[in-house]
């Protein structure tokens, strides 16, 4: 399947996120939680505005589960989604402002000084990921889309099937090394001590799903 190569900027950014030697990883998380929490509220005002949506208040949710045999982290939300040309625009390229401060910073600072001072985004999931998959579908739209990246090598955007909108994000977590155990996000204590650490505010519930045996 043909390759897309993401935007110079974008590259630069995500190679930096690949190639980490920041301590706080962690961190990631509560950048896909924040970008789970948008989406829900997106859709969230667009059922305030329209009414019509068939969807209620308390139905929104974010959910968390680990699976150890796949060696995966899945983050699900029942937000908005995005269409094909979202996740092209969205994930393909560095468009908002706070990341391209980001990018002017990275030139001049080391890492470790930008990364705590920027929220990186969706990018950071290449901090723990080998693969990032992203699985989405978009309010009143039929047809799912997957989009797929192993990091620098570029990301791939398919056809896929899904029920209902919105969007679960797969990573595919890198191999324990002597500095950095990933498998840790595996498990259900730690995740949920990081969930408390730095999702707190947020407003709609996030469940862990609890593996199965
Ligand atoms: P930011 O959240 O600051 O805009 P990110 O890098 O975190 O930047 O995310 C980039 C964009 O990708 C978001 O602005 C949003 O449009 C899209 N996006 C990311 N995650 C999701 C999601 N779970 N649902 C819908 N859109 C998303
Ligand atoms: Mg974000």
């Amino acid at each position: 399947m043909a390759k897309k190569q993401f935007k110079a900027e974008s590259k630069r950014l995500l190679d930096l996120m690949i190639n980490s030697i920041y301590t706080h990883k962690e961190i990631f998380l509560r950048e896909l939680i924040s970008n789970a929490s948008d989406a829900i509220d997106k859709l969230y005002y667009r059922c305030l505005t329209e009414g019509d949506t068939g969807i209620s208040r308390d139905e929104f949710c974010i959910r968390l589960e680990a699976d150890r045999d796949t060696r995966t982290l899945k983050i699900t939300d029942n937000g908005m989604g995005m269409t094909k040309d979202e996740l092209e625009k969205n994930l393909g390229t560095i468009a908002k402002s706070g990341s391209l401060d980001f990018k002017e910073e990275i030139e001049k600072k080391d890492e470790i000084d930008i990364i705590g001072q920027f929220g990186v985004g969706f990018y950071s999931a290449f901090m723990v990921s080998d693969k990032v998959s992203v699985l989405s579908k978009a309010y009143g739209e039929d047809q799912a889309y997957l989009w797929e990246s192993s990091g620098a090598d570029g990301y791939s955007i398919t056809e896929a099937e899904k029920e209902g909108c919105g969007t679960e994000i797969t990573l595919t977590l890198k191999e324990d090394t002597d500095d950095d155990k990933y498998s840790e996000y595996l498990d259900t204590y730690k995740i949920k001590n990081l969930v408390t650490k730095y999702s707190d505010y947020i407003r709609y519930p996030i469940q862990m799903m609890v593996e199965k045996n």
